[in-house]
């Protein structure tokens, strides 16, 4: 496989293209964002925890017939993927209140919800990803009916196996955010799952493990990442 130029640069990763134009290969970087950018730092080795983190993830969702990206991870920083027409709708799923939800609906952040929801968000750093409804999507033409069908399903269904996932590893899952795109006329799950994109508590301690500890400056960033790969993935 070889590599090719650069086709986007975005916020914690790059994306090559390849000499198979059905595949491009991600980079993930150790830059890290937060409040629509605005806060920007580096956690030392997130490339690489992120990674292996969405690899064992995506191998697991894989295992149970959900239809992902993936088809390897090529070294350290690096993951060879399906490529994908992205759908710019951002797919959040929430267990528990916090972040924008708790803010937004005034829901003390550790709140459980009383069942799981889905929530449609615009993804576009100009606009700072506005919240969604099927109207807006389909009159925007983001998505169609049957693929944001699609996404929804697939996205309570990873809802589930990463939550029994994450617990058996002593982590609750909060909430996450999800992305698909379309290969080959099919909806798959692209992008990356890891802490920085979903959260994720200490099931006894209740503690933090992911990337809120860098939005809300809790120390120890570095080695919460490392731990959470050592749950998801034993020793790096
Ligand atoms: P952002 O664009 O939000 O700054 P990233 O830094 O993670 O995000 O950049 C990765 C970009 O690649 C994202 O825009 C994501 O939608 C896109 N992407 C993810 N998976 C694929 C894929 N398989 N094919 C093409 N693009 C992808
Ligand atoms: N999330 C993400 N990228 C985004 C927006 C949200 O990965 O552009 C994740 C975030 O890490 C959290 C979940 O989606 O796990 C819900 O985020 P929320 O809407 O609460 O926004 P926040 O307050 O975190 O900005």
């Amino acid at each position: 496989m070889k590599k090719g130029e650069k086709l986007y640069e975005g916020k914690a990763k790059i994306i090559y293209a390849t000499d198979d134009p059905n595949l491009v290969i991600q980079y993930f970087k150790d830059e890290a964002t937060a409040f629509d950018g605005k806060k920007k730092g580096i956690i030392e080795n997130k490339g690489v925890v992120n990674n292996r983190i969405s690899e064992a993830l995506f191998n697991m969702l894989t295992e149970n017939g959900v239809h992902t990206h993936m088809v390897e991870r090529l070294n350290d920083r690096e993951m060879l993927v399906k490529k994908l027409n992205i759908i710019m709708v951002e797919m959040i799923g929430r267990n528990i209140a916090a972040g924008s939800l708790a803010k937004r609906i005034g829901l003390e952040e550790g709140t459980v919800l009383p069942r799981p929801i889905v929530e449609t968000y615009y993804k576009s750093d100009a606009l700072g990803d506005p919240m969604l409804c099927d109207e807006h999507i389909f009159m925007m033409e983001l998505a169609t009916p049957a693929q944001l069908e699609t996404m929804r399903e697939t996205t309570r269904k990873v809802n589930r196996l990463l939550t029994d996932f994450f617990a058996a590893r002593k982590l609750r899952l909060v909430d996450f955010k999800v992305e698909y795109g379309v290969h080959n006329g099919e909806v798959l799950l692209g992008d990356e799952i890891c802490p920085d994109t979903c959260r994720l508590w200490d099931m006894d301690t209740d503690e933090k493990m992911d990337k809120d500890r860098f939005r809300r400056d809790l120390g120890k960033i570095e080695e919460t990442y490392a731990e959470v790969a050592r749950r998801v993935c034993g020793e790096i």
